[in-house]
């Protein structure tokens, strides 16, 4: 395709003629993927690259010679078109001048452009003519908005335990008898637990997403019995899940190659889910059985269920079916899956909403003398 656009002959004897200099300035001119136009100093169109017509899908003939405030580039709103006018002004008094504005082009596409209109001045000092460039900065701008929506759902997620506890600390302080000690009620020390390890998991769910994107998510595998793993997993949660029913079903007796924490670490979120996202008072059923070498483990829950549209896009990073509940970042199911790649398992759903989940988990059962070699440390 840009082939097309390189000018034929243009250097026929290693000499670059006056013509062929002329033919790169406008092959460049047109390559670059900035916006690139030229205006007289009142503001009217001399030249405009291609990048910049292809955009409004245009010929040079049909924005030449036309002020540029009333070319399709800047039909957008009033307020960039003052912008651009000022700008202009500016460069008549020899001043570059930048600006932020959004373009609607074609296929109702909208970009985020940064406007840099700069005079080229005569030697005399006078403005000869204005040069305007764009920088498309759409993909910077999701970016930033991404990185402000993480920092206030952070902020969010870490302020409501912050505030449980400093309300618990306040409550305390009025009860100090004379003797400067208090008593603290078991209930109070359960919460304040219960606070400091939503903490503890919503901080640690950040530093692995770090540690994921940064490839320094690490891992130590030994032999590991699931039952044990299983068992342990659910005495560490019991408190946690107390308000609901836990049934567990099958435990195999099985062995296989794994991160012992990375895996509880799995089914905690799952069974936290579970507990989060089902009424009190709910039945939460764990299962296992082998299938053609494999361990599968469901957690099941009688909650609110997940709709089929969400039923992949949970695991992926941030994606919450209902945002701003006080209930994490949406990494436990993207984090989850991260380390069931390092296993070579998988994890999946299957929902329906009102109904329930059931969260599946298939590892391979393998011993540590004949695991391969990418599972080793
Ligand atoms: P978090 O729970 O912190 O939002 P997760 O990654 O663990 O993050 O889950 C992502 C989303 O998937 C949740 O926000 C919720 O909408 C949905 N989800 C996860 N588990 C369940 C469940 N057992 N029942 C209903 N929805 C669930």
């Amino acid at each position: 395709m840009l082939n097309s656009y390189v000018p034929k002959n243009l250097v026929s004897d290693n000499k670059l003629t006056s013509k062929t200099n002329d033919q790169l300035f406008h092959s460049l001119f047109d390559f670059s993927l900035e916006f690139i136009g030229l205006l007289s100093p009142t503001g009217v169109v001399l030249e405009a690259n291609k990048t910049s017509l292809d955009f409004i899908g245009a010929e040079l003939n049909d924005v030449k010679g036309r002020y540029i405030w009333n070319t399709p580039w800047w039909q957008q709103s009033q307020e960039f078109k003052k912008n651009l006018k000022n700008a202009i002004k500016r460069g008549n008094q020899g001043k570059i001048t930048h600006f932020e504005t959004q373009h609607h082009g074609l296929n109702n596409q909208t970009i985020s452009v940064e406007i840099f209109l700069k005079p080229l001045m005569t030697t005399s000092g006078k403005t000869a003519y204005l040069l305007v460039e764009g920088h498309n900065i759409t993909s910077f701008k999701k970016t930033d908005q991404l990185k402000k929506e993480l920092l206030s759902s952070v902020a969010h997620e870490l302020k409501t335990p912050i505030t449980v506890l400093k309300l618990l600390s306040q409550l305390y302080q009025g009860r100090i008898n004379t003797n400067g000690h208090i008593e603290l009620s078991s209930e109070d020390l359960l919460t304040i637990d219960q606070e400091l390890d939503r903490l503890t998991g919503l901080i640690n769910d950040l530093l692995d997403l770090s540690r994921i994107d940064t490839g320094k998510f690490r891992f130590t595998f030994t032999e590991i019995n699931i039952k044990q793993l299983l068992q342990d997993t659910i005495k560490k949660i019991s408190l946690y899940a107390r308000n609901h029913q836990l049934s567990i079903k099958n435990l195999p007796n099985v062995s296989m190659v794994g991160d012992l924490n990375r895996l509880q670490q799995v089914f905690i979120n799952l069974i936290t889910n579970a507990v989060k996202y089902s009424p009190e008072g709910k039945i939460i059923s764990i299962d296992s059985y082998i299938d053609n070498g494999k361990v599968i483990i469901q957690v099941q829950d009688q909650g609110i269920g997940i709709a089929k549209r969400f039923q992949t896009l949970i695991f992926n990073k941030f994606f919450q079916v209902i945002q701003k509940q006080n209930k994490g970042f949406g990494l436990g199911l993207y984090i989850s899956k991260e380390i069931l790649k390092r296993h070579h398992g998988k994890i999946w759903v299957e929902s329906n909403v009102g109904e329930g989940s059931t969260f599946f988990i298939s590892l391979p059962i393998i011993s540590l003398s004949n695991q391969p070699e990418n599972l080793k440390n």
